[in-house]
């Protein structure tokens, strides 16, 4: 019965990284994967010559180095750096919130007239802020979280911005500089032949089974492994005993345009909450693409139900205790590891994944 040293449940970036590590200390792993395609979420398709990020813009971005060393040794990068638009009703703002931002909102000219403002305008939120709208105002002010952030963010989260976590808004850098650069982050850039290339390298070797959902056929699978690691839901591991997690689904809808350049940017968000859509995608603009067509995606947020995918753990105080209670079985759980965006429940950046599979992966093969 026994044919493997690992089953890897799941072909994202997770399950890659620590396959190809397995493969590296001599072992033999069956990586399997529901959907049709490897990859999970940063898998991409052609369109016109296009490269199509199929779940949603995917931009590589870290500080840390060994990650970037890591990824360097597959794929080369390209020189994209992330400066999205934001469009309130017709209005066009630089993002991240920086001196761009706060020049166009209220005329001002230098970062001490812009802190001025910010001060006048949070003024009312007293200690330390409890949730993301206190945070929010207290980082760049009423106009700009108006306008920039309250739309969009109860479009994306189905929640009042304050009932949900500060550290969410804490993602996105607050500059007094001109610099549109939506990250802070050393290292920043697409992979040149895209992400599935990346995977393709990284299960070079490895068997993979797709269209294989380990949740129907865990009885026959576990059996071939001494071990599991498992980055699927990790409540459906534990057949939901303590009740569902909660997620936020997306909804995309592609079209390519006749025409060779639709908005001058690789993203634009639309930040009012009478738009139904988050944010549009032009795809081309990630690799400076100069075709006659263009792909365009807009990104529709919608709460998640069993027959979607559930692209963002919602990590509110509710969602966190029931998490805890999942993470307690899978701690006692012998010879199945939990890790990635689902079995952590975490909103993981690609390189924060990549960096928990290889500390998994060192922890486990050496
Ligand atoms: P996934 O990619 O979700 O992989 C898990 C895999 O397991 C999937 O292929 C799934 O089909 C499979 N699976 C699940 N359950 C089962 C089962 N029961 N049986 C078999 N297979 C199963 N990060 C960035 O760094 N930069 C970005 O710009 C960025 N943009 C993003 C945009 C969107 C819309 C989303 C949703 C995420 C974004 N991310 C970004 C985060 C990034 O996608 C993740 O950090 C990373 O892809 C997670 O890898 P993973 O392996 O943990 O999970
Ligand atoms: N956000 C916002 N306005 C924007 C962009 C982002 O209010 O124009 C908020 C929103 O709450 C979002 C969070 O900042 O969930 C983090 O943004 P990020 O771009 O990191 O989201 P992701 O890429 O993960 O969808």
């Amino acid at each position: 019965m026994l044919q493997y040293d690992y089953l890897i449940v799941g072909s994202g970036l997770f399950g890659s990284v620590f396959a190809h590590e397995a493969l590296c200390h001599g072992k033999k792993c069956l990586v399997i994967e529901k959907r049709n395609h490897t990859g999970g979420n940063v898998h991409c398709t052609q369109v016109e010559g296009i490269t199509v990020h199929q779940y949603g813009a995917h931009i590589f971005h870290t500080n840390n180095e060994k990650v970037w060393n890591y990824v360097n040794q597959f794929v080369c990068f390209n020189r994209f750096t992330n400066s999205p638009i934001a469009n309130y009703k017709g209005e066009i703002y630089n993002l991240p919130f920086n001196m761009n931002t706060f020049s166009k909102m209220w005329g001002v000219r230098t970062p001490k007239e812009a802190e001025r403002k910010i001060k006048e305008q949070c003024a009312q939120i007293k200690g330390v802020p409890r949730n993301l709208e206190q945070q929010a105002i207290s980082l760049v002010g009423q106009d700009v979280y108006e306008k920039l952030i309250k739309g969009y963010t109860e479009k994306q989260w189905g929640r009042s911005c304050k009932d949900l976590p500060a550290f969410i808004i804490k993602r996105l850098p607050v500059r007094f500089t001109y610099d549109n650069n939506y990250f802070n982050d050393l290292y920043q850039g697409i992979p040149i032949g895209g992400y599935n290339k990346l995977i393709d390298q990284l299960l070079q070797g490895t068997e993979v089974q797709l269209e294989t959902d380990f949740n129907e056929c865990r009885k026959e699978l576990l059996p071939l492994a001494k071990k599991a690691i498992y980055t699927g839901m990790i409540d459906a591991y534990f057949d939901n005993q303590f009740g569902k997690l909660e997620y936020r689904s997306l909804k995309f809808e592609n079209e390519i345009l006749n025409e060779p350049n639709f908005q001058g940017v690789a993203a634009c968000n639309y930040t009012d909450r009478d738009t139904p859509f988050t944010r549009i995608i032009e795809h081309k603009h990630f690799e400076f693409g100069t075709q006659p067509k263009t792909v365009i995606t807009r990104e529709y947020p919608v709460e998640w139900n069993d027959k979607m995918e559930p692209y963002y753990p919602i990590n509110d105080i509710k969602n966190q205790k029931l998490y805890q209670m999942y993470a307690h079985l899978a701690k006692n759980e012998k010879n199945v590891l939990f890790g990635g965006r689902l079995a952590e429940y975490q909103y993981y950046n690609m390189d924060q994944v990549i960096a928990s599979a290889l500390e998994i992966a060192k922890r486990e093969l050496n």
